[in-house]
């Protein structure tokens, strides 16, 4: 890794947005380049290094089309005058995945947020809905969202299925990689006169996770969880490997019903979590259970030397997942983090390990308990304190070394981060949605490098069949 600013390829010229725009009459348009460039960024600033090479990065108009028709109009008229565009859901991506490397528009899907269709167990909405307002609208009727983003009241799902991965309540229901996680997805292409698609099951793989380079979506269909009763804990361990082997074992009960079991070790917990609630040696567990479970909860924290803490903060949710580290960061900026993964057989252990080989003064652990195609699984985000990239490097190193993958989020390409599978299928269907390359450009290498192409799916990945 280097600190340069990378050469993004070329930005459309200023006749050529200007005439899309001519062709955008009566649509909802924003010019004003201050305007403009807050609504081309992200979270970024996650990392330093992306902050360091992304900040300059905006576009030349932002589009906020009110319907399909008009999403069709926005993308025929960049078809027509090759000009990038970029959707826009909730802005809340960490890798840069909203910025528009290229310029052009920014296509922002706020206006596109209407329920579609609730039946019993599955739902569809337009994508710009947000995932909040779309889980409380399935409250009224019995039923939830099965999992989503600890941003669930800022980011649209639409969003979500494009970039996000998994997180609250994946620890039951799996995540989206996982085959069912989504029903379909209605998708536009960017061709002189685009087209509408339904990518049904395994199909809607091939537009999940590609940061939007691979067709608009427009409307997404979900399968629900009927609604539960949610119970919230923090529980406080002296030792890290006791706070580890509880969550395991609450991880791994089945008759428990989980939304959450995370891990953040001391100092962070009472530093920058609940400093009212807890001093700096305790490593916590924030853990939430159905109700019904609370005795059995009671045991199994007994059964560990676990105590209850008395931490404030609700949703508790609101603390874990990328919210631990926006947390640490609203503390002290020299914060950022890594994506880790730690493989069966040995996953306690190796968080154990990796959480020996660094001091709390360079990497904090903070782990997250999910289900991955069957198993339970642990993930780390863990919180790194930044120094140089070339440090950042080695740690990352010593992580991939010690058989802990990282999908790292200092980098702004599918290929380079590794968790999609960018492979001849999916190379083949972004040339028939966007065959200008025109959807996000810059963030899909294979498409305009094919040496680059993969065979293999990662471990970890998401496929595209
Ligand atoms: P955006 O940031 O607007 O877009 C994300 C990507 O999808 C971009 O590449 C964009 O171009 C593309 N896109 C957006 N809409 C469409 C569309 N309609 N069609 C095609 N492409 C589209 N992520 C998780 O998975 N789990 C977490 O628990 C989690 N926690 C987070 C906590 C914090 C504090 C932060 C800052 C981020 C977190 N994230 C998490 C990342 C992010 O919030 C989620 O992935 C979220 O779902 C993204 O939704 P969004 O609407 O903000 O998407």
């Amino acid at each position: 890794m280097t600190s340069e600013r990378p050469d993004f390829g070329p930005r459309p010229h200023r006749d050529s947005v200007a005439a899309a725009l001519a062709e955008l009459d009566g649509l909802v348009i924003e010019t004003e380049p201050a305007k403009v460039k807050k609504r081309s960024r992200d979270f970024h600033w996650f990392s330093p290094v992306l902050k360091a090479r992304l900040d300059e990065v905006t576009a030349d108009a932002v589009v906020a089309p009110a319907d399909e028709a008009e999403v069709r109009r926005v993308l025929a008229a960049c078809f027509n005058h090759d000009v990038p565009v970029t959707v826009r859901g909730g802005g809340t991506g960490n890798y840069g995945q909203a910025m528009p490397l290229r310029g052009g528009i920014v296509l922002d899907t706020g206006y596109l947020n209407a329920l579609v269709d609730v039946r019993q167990g599955w739902v569809r909405a337009q994508a710009g809905c947000m995932m909040g307002v779309l889980d409380a609208r399935l409250r009224e009727r019995g039923q939830s969202l099965r999992f989503h983003p600890s941003t669930v009241d800022t980011a649209t799902i639409g969003g979500f299925v494009a970039g996000g991965s998994g997180g609250v309540g994946s620890i039951t229901w799996g995540s989206l990689r996982d085959t069912g996680a989504v029903r379909a997805l209605r998708v536009v292409t960017v061709e002189e006169t685009p087209r509408t698609l339904e990518l049904r099951g395994s199909h809607a793989r091939l537009a999940m996770h590609g940061f939007g380079t691979a067709g608009v979506i427009t409307e997404v269909e979900l399968p629900t969880a009927p609604l539960t009763r949610w119970l919230e804990r923090v529980v406080g361990f002296r030792q890290f490997a006791r706070a580890v082997a509880f969550a395991d074992a609450l991880a791994h009960e089945d008759a428990i019903l989980k939304r959450l079991v995370s891990v953040v070790a001391a100092p962070a917990a009472a530093r920058y979590l609940f400093p009212h609630g807890i001093d700096e040696s305790t490593h916590a567990v924030l853990v939430m259970v159905a109700e019904t479970a609370d005795e059995a909860l009671d045991e199994l924290v007994a059964a560990h030397g676990g105590s209850a803490v008395a931490a404030a903060g609700s949703p508790l949710y609101e603390y874990a997942w990328n919210h631990t580290t926006l947390h640490a960061l609203k503390h002290d900026r020299a914060w950022t983090y890594l994506q880790v993964g730690y493989p069966q057989p040995g996953t306690v252990e190796r968080v154990v390990r990796m959480a020996e080989a660094f001091g709390p003064d360079e990497v904090i652990p903070h782990i997250e308990f999910l289900r991955m195609r069957g198993v339970t699984a642990a993930s780390g985000l863990p919180l790194v304190r930044f120094t140089s990239e070339a440090r950042l490097a080695e740690i990352i190193a010593a992580h991939e070394t010690a058989g802990c993958p990282v999908f790292n989020p200092h980098v702004f390409t599918l290929e380079e981060m590794g968790r999609k599978h960018v492979d001849k299928r999916l190379v083949a269907f972004k040339q028939e949605v966007d065959p200008k390359n025109l959807l996000n450009p810059g963030k899909m290498l294979s498409f305009e490098r094919p040496e680059l192409v993969q065979d293999q799916p990662t471990a970890f990945g998401f496929r595209s069949q």
